[in-house]
Parts: C-alpha cells; structure tokens; sequence
C-alpha cells in the first residue's frame, strides 16, 4: 500500500517573507500588490486534479483580509492550521506578545469556519531552543500539534539534532502536543532537507522524490510543505542581498511543474486526515 504523505502550505502574501523584511515592513503590507487569491486558486485546482488534500496553515493578517480564501480552502475539504497573525519569528518575541499573535489568529480563523483550529506553524520553522516555552502556550490554547521543527543546519532556523520524525512533547501542564518535523534524508550521520518549499524549488526533481521514496520505504511518512508565492513568477522583485534573492526568487517559474510531479507521483493528505492525530 503506497503511504500517504503529508502537504502543508503555509498560506501568506510573497511581501510577508523574513527574506524580504528589510525592504517591506508590517506597515508597508497595505500598499503592495496582492496575489494571492489566483496562486490559492491554482493550488485548490492541483489538489482537486491530484484528489490531495493539504493543512493550509494561514497568517491571521491574511484570513483577515481575504476571509473567501479561507472559505474556499474549508469549502473544499481542507485543513486550516495557524501560521500566526503578523508572520513574526517566534524567537524574537516575548511569550506574552506570543500568545497575543497566536490567539489573534486562532481567534480570526475560527470565527471564519465554525471549526477548531488543532495545529500550529511557526514563521520561518522559527521554534528553536530559546523559544521552547512556545509549546506549553499553544497546548494552552488548544492546540494539539505543531510543525515548526526543522531538523537541519540553516543560517535562519533548524535543530539539527532535534529527532526526525514525530514524537511526544510532554507539557508542564500535564498534557501532550505532538510535533511533526519537516521531513529530511540522514547521509554519513547529516541531515539533508526533502521537505518541499526551496529545497523542491531549487534543488533537481530526482533529489526529492529519491528523498522522499526513502522516506516511504522505512515505513515514514514525508511531511511536505510550500508557499503559494513560490508558484507565481510574475511577483514584483525587490532588491535584497545576492542570498535572500536566490532564496525567493529561484526557480518560481518552475515550482508549478515541480509540484504537479511530486503530487503525481506521491499520495498526499492533511495532519488531520493523516491519522495521526486525535481529536
Ligand atoms: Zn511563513
């Protein structure tokens, strides 16, 4: 029996990204160009053509705004997951103006579908060992999974030596939140990431889905993820350093092409379909 993987995107504008902060701020959002409600329909017609189904973990900034986005996405089976309200890393905030973003959003999103919100991704994968108190905030407010830990060396985030797949968090308050880490290949004891978004986008092809079979044939499930602006090559380019241009820019007129393979040839499903959750 094939194994279903899991697909997550996380649903935010492209002048929302840590890539691009320092020449777009919060304040700035109102005034650039929006797009994302032609890169989610093309998203929700790959799924429907692939009979997928992904976690959408959306910005509160964004269901905010775009409250049809959040329907269409639910409308269509969908799961919807939290990515925060203001997209900012979970490091650099206190645990009060944690909690305040996450409830925020939580809040907005469940007005919108009438459903609970199970589970929660940090901007950037930014959960790292400073930043470990955010789980008992998020089991607090009702979360039951979270899926921020990158198990992987990167200027930006990553635990590399956090486990690589999904474990138990056991919480001071007695309960539990299950973490599901992005998916990555071990080599000679190294971590490499086969977890979607650059890494499908700039690296060939034939290396994530290698990964990803590998994956598959020790019995584990890939947990697979993307952004709606890495499809959309007709974006506006900003002017950042050589590294955050490669990072966003690369390949985007390819990615399309990249995702209708990988959800051809793999079986995707949500967090909450995939079982390994209960409610
Ligand atoms: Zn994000």
């Amino acid at each position: 029996m094939q194994i279903k993987n899991i697909l997550s995107i996380d649903v935010e504008e492209w002048f929302q990204v840590e890539n691009l902060k320092e020449v777009i701020s919060q304040e700035g959002w109102a005034y650039c160009e929006k797009r994302l409600n032609i890169n989610i329909s093309e998203i929700l017609f790959l799924l429907e053509r692939y009979e997928a189904k992904a976690t959408f973990f959306i910005l509160g900034w964004i269901a905010e705004k775009y409250p049809e986005i959040v329907a269409a996405i639910d409308r269509r089976g969908h799961e919807i997951g939290s990515h925060g309200y203001a997209h900012k890393m979970v490091f650099t905030q206190t645990e009060d103006e944690f909690r305040e973003d996450v409830i925020k959003s939580i809040d907005i999103l469940e007005e919108l579908t009438g459903k609970q919100v199970l589970g929660y991704r940090a901007p950037s994968f930014s959960i790292n060992q400073n930043s470990f108190w955010a789980f008992e905030i998020l089991s607090g407010l009702g979360i039951k999974y979270d899926s921020s830990i990158f198990p992987i060396k990167h200027p930006e985030y990553g635990i590399p030596s956090a486990p690589r797949f999904p474990f138990e968090i056991k919480l001071k308050n007695g309960m539990k939140l299950i973490e599901f880490p992005l998916s990555t290949v071990q080599v000679f004891g190294l971590n490499f990431p086969v977890a979607g978004g650059a890494y499908l986008r700039i690296l060939p092809y034939c290396y994530n889905r290698w990964g990803i079979k590998r994956l598959n044939s020790e019995g584990r499930t890939a947990v697979v993820y993307f952004h709606p602006w890495e499809i959309d090559p007709g974006q506006p380019r900003e002017m950042v350093s050589f590294s955050k241009r490669f990072r966003h820019y690369t390949n985007l007129d390819i990615m399309k092409q990249k995702l209708k393979r990988l959800l051809k040839d793999f079986e995707f499903t949500s967090f909450s379909k995939s079982g390994a959750i209960d409610d």
